[in-house]
C-alpha cells in the first residue's frame, strides 16, 4: 500500500531547530563520524546548516577519509543511453517535457545497435539507459527490446555487462519485466521531497502524483528488483530538505526490505531548452553543492554517489574528493546523440553537458589525479546485489573485490582502448596498487589474470 514517509514538519523543525545547533553538537557529530557511527537526523542536519569554516573542514576531511576507507581511490565509469525523448509530463525543468515543440525521436534497435557499438568503442561496460514516459511511444516491450539487443551484441573485445534502467515509476507487474531482462540497478530521482514543490515544477501528466513516484521503489523491491538508486534534482527547493528527505527515504526503504540505495545520484539543476533557469528560487552554488556531497558521504557511507556530466571539470575534481564514487564519461544526453555527435544537425538534449571531453581524456585525467578508473560490473554478474552486497560493503571486505576487479578491468581498457602513454599509465597504477590488495590469494590470482590479459590469453576476470 502506497504511503507517504516524507514527514515534512519533521524536517523543517529539524533544520529549523539545526541553525541554532552549537559548537559541542557539530563537534560530537563529527567524532563520531570519525569514528565510523551512524549519526542522528539532528545531527546531519546541523552538519549542513553550519557555515563555520572549521567545522566546514572537518566535514571535508572526513568525507575524504571515510571515500577512501570505503572506495578506495576507485572510479566507477558508466554513460547515459537516451533511447527516447517522447514525454506526457510536463516537468518545469526538463527539456523533453510535453509542452516543449520539438521534433521527438526513438532510435529503431538498428539505430540502439549504432549508438552501443560506439560507446563500446569508447570502452564503456556499463549503461543507464535514459527514456522519458510515453506508454505509447516508448511502451515497457520497446524497453524490454532495448535491454535485450543492448546484451545481445558481441564484440571483440567484449560486451555491455551491465544495463541499469532510468525510466518512469511504473508498476510491479512492469518492474518483474525489467527484474527478469536482468537489469543491474534501477534508478529513479524523486526531483525534490518537498511536496508543494513537487506539486508546483510538475505541471501534468502520472509523474505530478508525488505518493505513486515517491513509491516507485517500494514497487521495485516488491517485484524482486533490490538495487535501486535515488537522487534529487538540487536546486528545485531547499537543498538541506532534500537531502533529508533522501535519507528518510533511505532509512524507510532499510527498514522495510533490508536494504536502502545503492546509489545515490546528485544532479544539480542546469540551464535546458525550454525553460528559463532563473524561474528556480533556489539555485545551489557550487560551495554550498559540495557541502552537501561531502555530508550524504558521512551519512550514508556505504551508498555509491554518482556525478553526471552536468558539473564542470574543475566541479567533478572537488566533488571526487567529498566522496563521489561514480562518474559518466563521454556522455551525450541526446537520443542518437552518440552517432550524431559532430553532426551540425538541430537536437535535442536533456541538458546540457559542462564536460563535453571524450571518454579517454576523462579517464586519462582521473589516473593522472591519483585515481583507478574501473569497469566493474562483477556484483551484479554474481548475484552480490541488495542487502547480500550492502552486508560485503558494511564488512569491510568490498576492498578485496573492488581493487582487484578495478585493475583487471583497468588493465583491459587499457589494451583495448589506450594508446601507449596511456597503457604505461594505467600499468604503473596497477603495479602500485597490487599490493594493497589484503587476500593474498586474490592479489596473486589478479597478478595472474592481468598477464593473461596482457598477453591475449584471456579477458572478463572478475572477484
Ligand atoms: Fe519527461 Fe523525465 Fe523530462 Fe519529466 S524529467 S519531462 S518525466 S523526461
Ligand atoms: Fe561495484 Fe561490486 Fe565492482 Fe565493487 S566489485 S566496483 S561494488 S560492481
Amino acid at each position: 500500500m502506497s504511503e507517504n514517509f516524507i514527514n515534512q514538519k519533521y524536517i523543517e523543525d529539524l533544520l529549523e531547530e539545526a541553525k541554532h545547533a552549537d559548537d559541542a553538537l557539530i563537534g560530537g557529530a563529527l567524532n563520531k563520524a570519525e569514528r565510523g557511527e551512524t549519526l542522528e537526523h539532528r545531527e546531519i542536519a546541523a552538519l549542513m546548516v553550519n557555515e563555520n569554516p572549521q567545522h566546514l573542514e572537518r566535514i571535508f576531511d572526513i568525507a575524504g577519509k571515510i571515500k577512501r576507507r570505503i572506495y578506495g581511490n576507485r572510479i566507477v565509469i558508466f554513460a547515459p543511453l537516451y533511447v527516447s525523448n517522447f514525454c506526457v509530463n510536463r516537468c518545469a525543468y526538463c527539456s523533453f517535457n510535453h509542452g516543449h515543440n520539438f521534433s521527438r525521436r526513438k532510435l529503431t534497435m538498428d539505430e540502439v545497435r549504432e549508438e552501443v557499438k560506439i560507446l563500446e568503442k569508447m570502452g564503456h561496460k556499463r549503461l543507464a539507459l535514459e527514456a522519458g514516459e510515453n506508454d505509447a511511444e516508448c511502451s515497457i516491450d520497446y524497453i524490454l527490446e532495448c535491454i535485450k539487443t543492448i546484451y545481445d551484441m558481441k564484440f571483440e573485445n567484449g560486451e555491455i555487462r551491465r544495463v541499469n534502467v532510468n525510466i518512469a515509476a511504473t508498476t510491479t507487474e512492469n518492474y518483474r519485466k525489467l527484474k527478469a531482462a536482468g537489469i543491474g540497478t534501477y534508478i529513479l530521482f524523486q526531483e525534490t521531497y518537498h511536496e508543494p514543490t513537487y506539486n508546483s515544477v510538475h505541471l501534468a501528466g502520472p509523474k505530478k502524483d508525488f505518493i505513486w513516484h515517491l513509491n516507485a521503489f517500494d514497487r521495485a523491491q516488491d517485484a524482486g528488483i533490490d538495487d535501486v538508486g535515488g537522487g534529487v534534482l538540487f536546486g528545485l527547493a531547499d537543498p538541506y530538505f532534500d537531502v533529508m528527505g533522501l535519507l528518510l527515504h533511505n532509512e524507510h526503504l532499510e527498514k522495510k526490505y533490508n536494504v536502502g540505495f545503492h546509489t545515490i545520484s546528485v544532479p544539480r539543476l542546469c540551464p535546458a531548452a525550454g525553460m528559463n533557469i532563473n524561474d528556480f528560487p533556489h539555485l545551489v552554488d557550487d560551495e554550498t553543492f559540495a557541502k552537501i556531497v561531502a555530508v550524504i558521504r558521512i551519512a550514508v557511507p556505504f551508498t555509491g554517489m554518482i556525478l553526471s556530466t552536468r558539473e564542470t571539470r574543475d566541479m567533478r575534481k572537488k566533488l571526487l574528493h567529498a566522496g563521489i564514487s561514480q562518474v559518466s564519461a563521454g556522455s551525450s544526453t541526446t537520443v542518437g546523440g552518440y552517432s550524431r555527435r559532430g553532426s551540425n544537425e538541430k537536437i535535442s538534449s536533456q541538458f546540457m553537458v559542462n564536460d563535453d571531453r571524450d571518454a579517454v581524456s576523462i579517464i586519462s585525467e582521473l589516473m593522472d589525479d591519483g585515481y583507478i578508473p574501473s569497469f566493474c560490473t562483477a556484483c551484479y554478474r554474481s548475484g552480490r546485489t541488495g542487502d547480500r552486497f550492502m552486508s560485503l560493503a558494511k564488512s569491510g571486505q568490498v576492498g578485496n573485490v573492488c581493487l582487484p576487479n578495478a585493475l583487471m578491468t583497468l588493465c583491459e581498457y587499457s589494451m583495448d582502448y589506450g594508446d601507449i602513454t596511456f597503457r604505461e599509465k594505467a600499468a604503473v597504477i596497477i603495479e602500485k596498487e597490487i599490493p594493497h590488495i589484503a587476500s593474498e590469494t586474490i592479489r596473486k590470482k589478479t597478478v595472474e589474470n592481468i598477464e593473461k590479459i596482457r598477453n591475449g590469453a584471456g579477458r572478463d576476470f572478475y572477484v
